[in-house]
């Protein structure tokens, strides 16, 4: 079985970047409103997450650690509307096959909290009582460290960190509602509070986009029966150092996806600038039955069920809206 979890990791352990994503994942599942993330020299040798979420009873604390235990799916049927980020059960059983692990958790109704520990052998030993707020803490320390050939892979400190930060911008922008802290060898990156209006939300997105894009961009939202698109759109106004300044999320996961940038540039390109590639935050919701994002485990493809729908309905919405502002 530790076997079968090296080669899961595999697919779901990348680099640290991934695991941060993962464990990112997990303390939204269980609700939390504050994370607080700590990475030293790239992730390579700490990354640490701290939520304040539902926390982990002491019984399943070592369950959380093994293969397929996850306690987010009941049913099949449960799979196909899976509204959760994570269903798989593999990610902290992966991670602790090729990490140090330690997993510290106080449960909502516990009066103490409890923590395991992981070395990238199978076995875990039985939970020791320790102080912990209610919420989880993972801790994963020498990623890689029992798969030579896998550390040697990774880049440098400098590039890992880059990864780990846009993942963490990515969530950032897609939760506006949860609090995050971001160190680096113990230095403050983000801190960012909870955005409840959209006045805060434009102050979050000036902070991890740069105020520029916020100034001069358009704050779209558009409404078709089910489908809903919002967000900001760089305006003709906004020139931009940044090579890549595209985020697109669907239904809270952002998502890279051919259908997707090309309604969004024709709409673009249509009213407001020809030739140019467009700055976009946007946010696309529509119900979940209709598209299927569990195409593949590092999950940033998508897959709608009416292409031809969702990208006349992007184009149409974006159309409309930049009309309005057509120098
Ligand atoms: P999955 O997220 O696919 O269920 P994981 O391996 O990522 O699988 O996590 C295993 C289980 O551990 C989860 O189903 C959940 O019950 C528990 N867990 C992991 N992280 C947290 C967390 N931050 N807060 C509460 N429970 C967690
Ligand atoms: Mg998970």
């Amino acid at each position: 079985p530790q076997l079968i979890n090296q080669i899961a990791a595999g697919e779901v352990v990348e680099r640290p970047a991934s695991v941060i994503k993962e464990l990112l994942e997990n303390s939204l599942d269980a609700g939390a409103r504050q994370i607080e993330i700590d990475v030293e020299q790239g992730g390579k040798r700490l990354l640490r997450v701290r939520d304040d979420g539902t926390g982990i009873p002491r019984d399943e604390l070592a369950l959380a650690l093994s293969r397929h235990a996850t306690s987010k799916i009941a049913s099949l049927e449960e799979l196909e509307q899976v509204a959760s980020l994570g269903f798989r059960g593999e990610a902290l059983p992966s991670i602790a096959s090729v990490s140090r692990l330690s997993l510290s958790s106080r449960a909502l109704d516990a009066d103490t909290g409890w923590t395991v520990e992981a070395d990238g052998s199978e076995r875990i030993e039985a939970p020791r009582p320790a102080a912990h707020p209610v919420g989880t803490s993972v801790e994963v320390r020498e990623l890689f460290f029992n798969t030579p050939a896998r550390r040697k892979f990774l880049r440098t400190d400098t590039t890992e960190y880059k990864h780990i930060e846009d993942v963490v911008r990515r969530l950032a922008m897609s939760r506006f509602s949860v609090g995050l802290t971001l160190r680096h060898n113990r230095k403050q990156v983000f801190r960012l509070p909870p955005a409840g209006t959209q006045e805060e939300a434009a102050r979050r997105l000036a902070r991890l986009c740069g105020a520029p894009f916020v100034d001069h961009s358009l704050y779209v939202s558009q409404q078709t029966g089910e489908l809903r698109l919002s967000g900001w759109v760089g305006l003709p106004t906004f020139s931009r150092s940044q090579a890549d300044l595209q985020y697109f999320f669907v239904n809270g996961r952002m998502v890279r996806d051919k259908l997707i940038t090309h309604a969004v540039r024709q709409a673009y390109q249509d009213v407001l600038y020809h030739g140019r590639h467009p700055a976009y935050v946007l946010y696309f919701e529509l119900d979940p039955a209709l598209v299927d994002v569990n195409v593949h485990p590092a999950k940033s493809e998508v897959r709608f069920r009416d292409s031809r729908a969702i990208h006349g309905f992007i184009f149409q919405a974006l159309h409309q809206a930049l009309a309005g502002v057509r120098p």
